[in-house]
Parts: C-alpha cells; structure tokens; sequence
C-alpha cells in the first residue's frame, strides 16, 4: 500500500493473530493494487475492473465488490471532492512515483472526461462492476488503507485481543486502551516539521483516526509543489487553506473518504461538512499555524506546541 504498518500490541503481542493481520493485509493489498508491474496487478481486482472499461462487466468476491460500491456511491455523492473514478488522471501525474510529471492542460481535460461516477454499472446480485467507457479507471488508493485498517482490528477482535494500536500509513485504529490502562494517544503530525515531530495528540479508545495531509508525496516542477490529492473537478491537485486534516469515526473506512472530503473543502466548507455529519468529528491544522477541533473531539485533543493556536470549530 506504499506505506508502512505499525501493529503495536500490549503484551506479548499476540504473534498468531499478528501472523493473521499481516496476511490479511498483503491480501487486500494484492487484491486492490492499481499500481505496480504487470505481476503485481495480476491478482488485482480493481485492475480486472479498469483492464475491461468499456467492453464488460467484472464479477468480484464479495468484499472488494462491497469496498468498490461504497466508493461509488460516496464519489456520487461528494462529487467535486471525493472521486473513486479519478484514476485516469491520478495515472497521468504519478505523484509519489520516480516518473511523476505536470500533464498538459488538453490531456487533463479529456481525461476528466472517464471520471464521472454515472458512467459505472453496479450490480448487487452478481457482484460485478462495469466501467461503461473505454479509459475509465477506479482508484482506491485513497481509502484502501481505512478499509484494510478496519478488517485488521476486527481480526484482532475475533482472536479475542481487546487492547493493541493498528497504523497504516495515518490510517490509525485504537482498540480499547494502552499499555498502561490510558486510551491511546494518537500524534498529531506538526506539518512544518519533520515526520514524527508533533504538534500535539488525540486520545482515542476503540475508534479510528485517519489523517490526511498534503505536506506528503508531493512533485517540485518548474518551481511549483503539487501534492497527490486531486480535484476532481480540475483534475489538478486542489488548493487548501489547510496543512492537515484528522478525522475521528468508528469507522476507518469513513474516515478515510472523510479525510480527503474536509481537505479538500478547506477550513470553512469541511469543517461545515464534518460538523453536519454524524459520527464525524475532525481536527484541523491551517497553514496558520492554528488547529481547530469539532465540538466532538475538543475533549480528546491535547496541543502541545506552543506554536499553535487552539480555537473550536464554531457550532452553527
Ligand atoms: P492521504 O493519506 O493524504 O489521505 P491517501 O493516500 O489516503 O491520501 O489518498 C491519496 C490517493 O487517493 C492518491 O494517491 C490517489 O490514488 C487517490 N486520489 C487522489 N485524489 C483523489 C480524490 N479526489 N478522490 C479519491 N481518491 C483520490
Ligand atoms: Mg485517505
């Protein structure tokens, strides 16, 4: 998944259901990759989805089929934001790859063209998806981590382990407490600073926390930094007004498409949308060194930088 995970589990780290997670987790990874050698693809069954655009249908096991339908369905309806179809643009500029470049504006403009969410077939009872035009092309790539962290907490459950830290990349779920009895404390990314330096920290206890940041992967051309979020609707990479985003759920999946919705909103219109809602709440960090917090997690964020500014995002 091109990142790094961190299992961490009081104790003696429960090494079988460790065993089991990581399996689980090179699994979803060969099962939803678009990216890598011909090899690499061969298991993929995104890749068998986007290699039959525009001629058929692809039947899918039924949890890669469930993930692709809830990544439909939310780029319908967060269109503009979050868009599970913008593969044929992520493809053009590569970002995060040795080969990353500034695609010319007409090529960017035909491919907008492949990545409306309309343009897929979905059906229940044979599991199957259809690409209807030639070119298009799905990408999980931004919330394959928030599902894969949510299946590997719920393999630690059944194997009956209560306590343990699942991170993926920023994909985080805490399940029930720490070492030490406390709830986990999940660092928030400083994002002038070096990785791993913090500006602060979340507690969170059986729930999941999933930050988005532009400050990662990014491409320097003719003097210029594009980072790897795209807008869907320029299919250049959107502006922000924020360095940062933490998103609070249950779900790790939710999360995660809300992580990429409140970035590219910006301050004012995602923290709208995440205090709107339910179960969403957010941590936003300005490239004004200001950090912002929903009313939801205020309680659970600590600032420790005295760097920062700490206002509540207001309730209206
Ligand atoms: P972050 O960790 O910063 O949230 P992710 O790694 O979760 O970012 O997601 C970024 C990936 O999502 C990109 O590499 C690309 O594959 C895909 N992507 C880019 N722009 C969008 C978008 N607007 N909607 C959905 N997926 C996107
Ligand atoms: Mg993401």
């Amino acid at each position: 998944m091109g990142t790094l995970a961190t299992l961490c589990l009081p104790g003696d780290g429960h090494p079988a259901a460790t065993v089991a997670v990581c399996r689980l987790l090179r699994d979803l990874e060969r099962r939803l990759t678009v990216n890598g050698p011909p090899e690499a693809l061969r298991h993929s069954q995104v890749e068998a989805v986007n290699a039959a655009a525009g001629r058929a249908a692809v039947a899918l096991d039924a949890e890669v089929y469930g993930l692709v339908r809830t990544a439909v369905l939310a780029s319908r309806r967060y269109r503009g934001s979050f868009n599970a179809l913008i593969g044929p643009v992520v493809k053009a500029w590569r970002i995060g790859f040795a080969d990353a470049r500034v695609p010319a504006a007409a090529e960017v403009a035909a491919l907008l063209e492949l990545t409306d969410p309309d343009d897929v077939d979905l059906d229940d009872d044979s599991r199957s998806v259809w690409l209807r035009r030639p070119g298009m092309r799905l990408d999980l790539g931004a919330i394959a981590k928030g599902h894969a962290a949510d299946r590997a907490a719920a393999l630690y459950r059944a194997h009956g382990v209560t306590d343990g830290l699942v991170d993926l990349g920023g994909n985080v779920v805490a399940l029930g407490r720490a070492g030490d009895g406390r709830p986990w404390r999940v660092g928030v990314q400083s994002p002038s600073a070096a990785r791993g330096v913090t500006l602060g920290f979340l507690e969170v206890s059986d729930a999941s926390a999933v930050t988005s940041g532009i400050y990662e992967r990014v491409l320097e051309a003719g003097g210029r930094r594009y980072h790897h979020m795209i807008d869907p609707l320029t299919g250049h990479p959107f502006e922000s007004d924020l360095a940062s985003v933490t998103v609070l759920s249950p779900s790790s999946l939710q999360a995660d498409i809300w992580a990429t919705v409140a970035q590219r909103g910006g301050l004012v219109a995602g923290s709208a949308a995440v205090t709107a809602a339910p179960g969403i709440e957010a941590v936003f960090v300005t490239g004004e060194r200001t950090v912002l917090a929903t009313a939801g997690c205020r309680e659970a964020l600590t600032v420790t930088d005295l760097g920062y500014r700490l206002l509540d995002v207001a309730a209206d």
